[in-house]
């Protein structure tokens, strides 16, 4: 009886896995596919001043508008695409596109700082330093206009490759964003010994932020981005007393549906005009 319910429950298990694998492959190969039929699109969520409401500049997010799906987020296929390597091509697709976004607003008054996000896997890639000379040069894009956003993860890896290659994009002209700071590895030693110039606070850390050991948290990582003089930006803003709460502890920037969702681009056009005039 025992034997024949562990049998059982073996072929359960195995079938589960078997479907996991299935799916997975399935994912990797429409993934790939989805790139050639040109159904990833670029998102745009707001930066935006504490102090004056302005907006600073845009993230790019990509999303997948798959005919078989439905729209897919990142968080779906992101970080499979970083297990088996196709971030490498995606994310060069995400740089040439974010560059592309920047001088076409440009061209129309729009000359606002986007930040892209690159994988680890991606940016450790020997092709990288390439990739991204070519996409800018041949671009002609103010590489101050572009930002580009990694993780702790980072650091875990290569350290001196990293450093090598943040170094070449900081002396390009470019600048670096550490994203969801405070969830990862960081160590004071990589804040001095690396080229970043934001910080951005993980909301983990903001949805906290009202309680005393959030608060704690919160003031620590601005008091330190101050010392360091990074600039520090706070993520998955939803409600006003948090922007109120940043502007009295000197947080001079942040990002969040309390300002905007991710836009796609006409939309994001006309939320920045409706908002200049504001
Ligand atoms: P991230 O870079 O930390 O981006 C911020 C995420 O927080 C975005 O989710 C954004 O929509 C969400 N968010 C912003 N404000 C709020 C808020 O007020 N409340 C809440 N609940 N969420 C907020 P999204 O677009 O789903 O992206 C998830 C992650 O996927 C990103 O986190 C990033 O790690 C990755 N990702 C997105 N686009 C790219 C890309 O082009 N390349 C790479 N390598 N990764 C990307
Ligand atoms: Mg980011
Ligand atoms: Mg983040
Ligand atoms: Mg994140």
């Amino acid at each position: 009886e025992a034997k024949k319910k562990g049998r059982a429950q073996y072929h359960f298990y195995t079938e589960v896995l078997n479907k996991k694998v299935q799916n997975t492959i399935a994912l990797d190969k429409d993934m790939r596919k989805a790139l050639e039929n040109k159904e990833y699109e670029l998102y745009y969520q707001p930066k935006t001043d504490v102090e004056s409401g302005r907006i600073i500049g845009a993230e790019a997010l990509i999303r997948w508008n798959s005919p078989d799906r439905g729209f897919v987020g990142p968080n779906v296929f992101i970080p499979l695409a970083e297990e088996n390597g196709f971030i490498i091509e995606l994310g060069n697709w995400v740089l040439q596109e974010a560059v592309n976004q920047q001088l076409e607003w440009k061209q129309k008054g729009m000359d606002i700082t986007i930040s892209v996000n690159v994988a680890t896997k991606q940016l450790l890639d020997n092709a990288f330093e390439y990739v991204f000379t070519s996409i800018m040069d041949m671009s002609g894009v103010d590489p101050s206009k572009i930002d580009i956003e990694i993780t702790e993860y980072l650091f875990l890896k290569e350290t001196q490759k990293s450093l090598r290659v943040l170094n070449m994009i900081h002396d390009y002209g470019s600048t670096i964003s550490l994203d969801d700071f405070g969830t990862g590895y960081s160590s004071l030693s990589y804040l001095k010994r690396f080229p970043i110039d934001n910080l951005k606070i993980d909301k983990v850390f903001m949805d906290d932020y009202a309680t005393e050991d959030g608060a704690v948290f919160v003031e620590t990582i601005v008091k330190m981005g101050q010392t360091l003089k990074l600039h520090v930006i706070a993520e998955g803003i939803e409600e006003k007393e948090q922007v109120e709460y940043l502007s009295s502890i000197g947080c001079v920037a942040y990002q969040g549906y309390y300002c905007s969702k991710p836009l796609n681009v006409n939309e994001f056009e006309k939320f920045y005009k409706a908002y200049l005039t504001l």
